[in-house]
């Protein structure tokens, strides 16, 4: 598409968008003069669903009407609650139901999910992850490696890109994976990276890491809500993500995990347990003797968090409502690559102002991160007083994410705007 740079050439974007009324669905946040902001932020929190607090407010008054009672009574009880998260979330990551459960936070999760998947022996005991993950994700493979008495120094290897490259490369991840060979345990790795914005291929990855035999796992945070994926086709060991970054489901809000089908049936393996986890057909019989639900089912501790979980089912409605991420993705190529034209447009030198987002719609989600090698900070506050919420990292990177549930193309115009209006006075 020949994308121009003006107001009205994104207001017919947006006549054309049979997303755009989703928006209304969704609290924009305002500016301090009370006009909408330009939201570009839902990498790190996603916008609230007008949905969430009525969502909120039933169960609220299940618990002011019934007390105990509502785990049994009402219109969703809560002894079955997390169970009508299983569908929408199964059809969110291509899963079975079965391969699939809502509960506790990310950490939390990826902490249970290596219990039973990083099982280090003298020989295989390596894990493969990217270079300057996510601090939580480091210090959780880190303390991981500990727990088995290993050094992470010797165990932890991470992929770095080639000198003067910001992006990993798909063939040097491949490569390493048979490199490392009988010697590594497990690879986990971010579907999107959360810095660059850089989609891995997590299907040829699974393959080479099953060829030489570790286990492959994914922390999907910026993937989750943002990519169309395929989990179960992927043949994927075992993911988990968030749910307030791309699934809008509130600060702190709850976790998905992903365990593939063909350990659905395996109570041999290791994993720290609880009551939730155990074979409902006699949990309440109090007995002695742990034994796991069938599937992902089987990796739970507690009892349903019902308020987080409340809000993320009204959040996750509207990504079945959209039509899935089918839907939400043929709109987020078209969203970014209107972004990337305009920064692009700015025609800033590259040792002033570059995108170290992946160019190719493959290799990337909604976000780009733009490294800004002069003022960056001048720039993020610029952007900041023009009501445009972008997302600052250390030392100089300006990530944008324009989400197609609720931004517009007008909003990515606007961004784009002021982007050129800082790059006129810069120049
Ligand atoms: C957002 C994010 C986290 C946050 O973890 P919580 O347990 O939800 O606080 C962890 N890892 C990655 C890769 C993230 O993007």
């Amino acid at each position: 598409m020949n994308f121009l740079p003006t107001p009205e050439f994104a207001a017919e974007l947006d006549a054309q968008d049979a997303l755009r009324d989703f928006r209304n669905r969704f609290h924009i946040p305002l500016t301090p003069e009370g006009r909408s902001t330009v939201y570009l932020c839902g990498n790190s929190l996603g916008l609230q669903p007008k949905a969430a607090r009525a969502a909120v407010e039933a169960e609220f008054e299940s618990w002011e009407k019934q007390g105990v009672e509502g785990h049994f009574h009402g219109t969703s009880p809560w002894m079955h609650y997390h169970e009508t998260l299983t569908a929408s979330t199964a059809r969110l990551v291509g899963a079975k139901p079965v391969e699939v459960v809502v509960m506790n936070n990310l950490t939390t999760n990826l902490h249970l999910l290596l219990i039973s998947f990083y099982r280090p022996t003298a020989m295989r005991y390596k894990v493969l992850m990217e270079g300057g993950a996510f601090p939580s994700d480091q210090y959780a493979l880190e303390s991981q490696v500990r727990m088995h008495g290993l050094a992470p120094e010797e165990a932890i290897v991470e992929l770095v890109p080639r000198p003067g490259e910001h992006t990993l490369r798909s063939e040097d991840i491949l490569a390493k994976i048979q490199e490392l060979g009988n010697t590594l345990a497990t690879v986990i790795i971010g579907g999107v990276n959360y810095y660059t914005g850089q989609a891995f291929d997590m299907a040829a990855i699974t393959q080479a890491g099953h060829a030489v035999g570790a286990t492959v796992g994914f922390d999907l945070a910026h993937a989750a809500g943002n990519l169309k994926l395929a989990l179960h086709d992927w043949d994927v060991d075992f993911a988990c993500w968030c749910s307030y970054k791309y699934l809008n489901s509130g600060p702190g809000g709850t976790s998905g995990v992903f365990v593939h089908e063909r350990f659905a049936n395996r109570p041999d393996l290791p994993r720290l347990a609880g009551w939730w986890g155990h074979d409902p057909s006699d949990r309440f019989q109090m007995k002695k003797g742990f034994r796991p639900m069938t599937g992902a089912a089987g990796w739970q501790l507690s009892n349903a968090q019902i308020f987080p979980m409340a809000i993320h089912r009204a959040a996750l409605g509207l990504v079945d409502e959209a039509g899935g991420m089918a839907a939400l993705r043929q709109k987020s190529e078209l969203l970014t690559a209107y972004l990337e034209f305009l920064v692009r447009n700015l025609d800033l030198p590259r040792e002033m102002l570059e995108i170290i987002t992946p160019a190719d719609p493959a290799a990337r989600g909604c976000q780009l991160s733009m490294l800004v090698h002069h003022n960056g900070r001048q720039l993020f506050d610029f952007l900041a007083a023009a009501g445009i919420i972008a997302d600052w990292r250390e030392p100089n990177v300006i990530r944008l994410a324009p989400v197609p549930l609720y931004n517009s193309f007008g909003d990515v115009q606007r961004a784009g705007q002021v982007l050129a209006e800082w790059a006129g006075k810069a120049k």
